[in-house]
């Protein structure tokens, strides 16, 4: 890993602070970088990248120019409903990333610019409207603030904005394997699934699961038992699980600017939220440069959150309809157009 010593310039002043080092506030630093703004980041942890999340990148993340390298790329998605397999091949085929990786390489662009001070180990513990304050008593003002913090955003709270969640768990399971899986099965899982990622040393297996419908325990059941029935061995202790949250109510507030998770930027229907996280990190940034920015990449992963979300609102209606309704859907991602239209 990198040796990364921060710069700070001991200022309680800035034009902007971002809080949060994820997708979203790295990727507004980035669009920032070499402007006339004086730029705060500050993040909780010690290391920039690690967070629990499976590293699946859509080719909604295709405009960041994320290296090869650092990814594993699958074409092939092998879909199981109930029982019944089905193969798609993927126009844009779906990656995996490490996080950590991920972290630093967002890292490595903003680490050497002038405008950017990069606090981390420092937890933003308190916002006022000019300024925010740390655990250990550090006040920074601010003209711009950008909650880039993540599913329990301190920004969103201080806005007093619902939040709502989705979980997922999952184990990484020391075994490389070559087959991207997805399992749906709606009886157990309702509107949720088993997703089975391979990614460069090890294998990522979860369950993403909408916590009213489906408890942590009935979940973590079905995930270990697609575990156990492909012959994996798993560590119970290592179990990994967080929530996502997906209620976007706007990305604006007055000089206050929520990104990524912290304004509710996650799809429903899949936890896909890197890209949500990438996109509004940039479009934010460019907001706050020039004011008319229009926010078109911002509106139009808007637009397929919404289709996705009202595909859902009639599955939670019809559960009756929930696998002739997934057995349709499989049939036409085989199709371009629908692949687009859903937003894969
Ligand atoms: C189990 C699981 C699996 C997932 N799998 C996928 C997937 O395969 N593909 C996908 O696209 N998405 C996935 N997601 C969603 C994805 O992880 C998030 O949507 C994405 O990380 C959001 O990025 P972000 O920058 O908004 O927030 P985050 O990545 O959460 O970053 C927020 C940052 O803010 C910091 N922070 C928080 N509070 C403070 C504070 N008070 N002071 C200072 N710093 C703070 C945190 O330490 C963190 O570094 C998954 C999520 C979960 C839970």
């Amino acid at each position: 890993m990198k040796d990364f010593s921060v710069n700070q310039n001991d200022q309680s002043k800035y034009d902007v602070i971002i809080i949060g080092a994820g997708p979203a506030g790295l990727e507004c630093a980035r669009q920032l970088r070499d402007s006339k703004l004086s730029v705060l980041l500050v993040e909780k942890n010690k290391t920039i990248g690690p967070k629990i999340c499976a590293g699946g990148l859509t080719n909604l993340t295709s405009g960041f120019g994320i290296p090869n390298a650092l990814t594993r790329s699958f074409p092939l998605q092998n879909l199981f409903i109930n029982d019944r397999k089905y193969e798609i091949t993927l126009v844009h085929p779906l990656k995996t990333i490490t996080r950590l990786e991920f972290g630093q390489y967002q890292l490595e662009k903003i680490v050497d610019s002038k405008n950017i001070t990069i606090l981390i180990n420092t937890v933003v513990s308190e916002i006022k409207d000019d300024r925010v304050i740390t655990l250990d008593n550090k006040t920074f003002k601010y003209k711009y603030l950008v909650g880039a913090d993540g599913a329990n955003s301190i920004v969103r709270k201080h806005l007093k904005l619902r939040s709502n969640f989705y979980n997922g768990l999952y184990y990484d399971i020391p075994k490389v394997t070559d087959d991207l899986v997805w399992l749906m099965d709606p009886k157990l899982l309702k509107t949720g699934y088993i997703w089975m990622f391979p990614h460069k040393h090890y294998t990522n297996i979860g369950v993403y699961y909408n916590p009213v419908l489906v408890s942590a325990k009935s979940a973590k059941e079905v995930l270990e038992k697609f575990i156990v029935d492909r012959d994996m061995i798993f560590s119970p202790k290592d179990i990994k699980g967080a929530q996502l949250n997906y209620n976007y109510e706007g990305y604006k507030f007055n000089n206050i600017y929520l990104a990524g998770e912290a304004a509710g930027l996650v799809s429903r229907a899949t936890g896909e939220g890197i890209s949500f996280a990438l996109i509004s990190g940039k479009e934010i940034a460019k907001k706050i440069l020039n004011p008319e920015h229009k926010m078109t990449e911002l509106r139009k992963i808007i637009k397929i959150k919404h289709r996705q979300e009202r595909m859902l609102k009639v599955l939670d209606s019809f559960p009756i309809f929930h696998n002739i309704f997934l057995r349709i859907s499989a049939i036409l991602l085989k199709y371009k157009w629908f692949q687009i239209y859903i937003g894969t």
